[in-house]
């Protein structure tokens, strides 16, 4: 199953991810940690992502493309993957859709994890990454609102977008998401199907 995880900063993406991880049985496809390891390792990528990622601002299109491009081109993404954190823009969804598109390969579905403002702002206070330092934070934030979320119109217009409630338990979210995953399942039954008949 290939599937897009889509949140704001401190929604508990990271959580969810791994038990989504656990449950698909699928590669972690996530930008923000690709970026941190080629900072890390010091490479030209990660030279160039870092003062972004340090201001709070979302590192350029074409540089996410292709690290994401590479990724998917491994064959352990043969048979599905999660994507956590890409696409963050309607640039990168575009380009996502061409790959997939050109590989005649479907997009199962997109998960929206949606949680009120002031509860993420108070967990974010509570970590100690470099880019949550509060201004950084607001930055994060303008980002996801002025970025980020048109690409759930985006998504929704195409039949992809559950929005989950990211408010309760760990376990009361995991258990919505996986209820949507079964809807993912079943609409790309159904898409399949109406490809072959008709
Ligand atoms: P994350 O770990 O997903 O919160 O990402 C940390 C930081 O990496 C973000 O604040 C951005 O600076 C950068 N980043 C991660 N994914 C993307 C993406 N898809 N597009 C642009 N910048 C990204």
């Amino acid at each position: 199953m290939r599937v897009v995880f889509i949140g704001p900063p401190g929604a508990g993406k990271g959580t969810q991810s791994q038990r989504l991880l656990r449950y698909l049985n699928v590669p972690h496809i996530s930008t923000g940690d690709i970026l941190r390891d080629a900072i890390r390792r010091g490479t030209a990528e990660g030279f160039a992502a870092e003062r972004y990622m340090n201001a709070g601002n979302l590192v350029p299109d074409p540089i996410i493309i292709d690290l994401v491009g590479q990724r998917l081109d491994q064959p352990d993404c043969a048979a599905g993957c999660l994507l956590d954190g890409f696409p963050r823009t309607t640039g990168q969804a575009e380009a996502l859709d061409a790959y997939l598109n050109g590989r005649g390969i479907p997009l199962d579905g997109v998960l929206e994890l949606r949680v009120n403002e002031e509860i993420l702002i108070q967990r974010l206070a509570s970590r100690a990454r470099v880019d949550d330092d509060p201004n950084v934070i607001r930055q994060r934030f303008v980002n996801y609102r002025e970025r980020t979320e048109p690409l759930l119109d985006y998504y929704r217009e195409r039949g992809l977008l559950a929005t989950i409630n990211g408010m309760g338990s760990p376990d009361e979210v995991f258990d919505r998401i996986r209820a949507a995953l079964q809807e993912f399942a079943r609409t790309t039954a159904s898409r399949k199907a109406s490809r072959t008949s008709g």
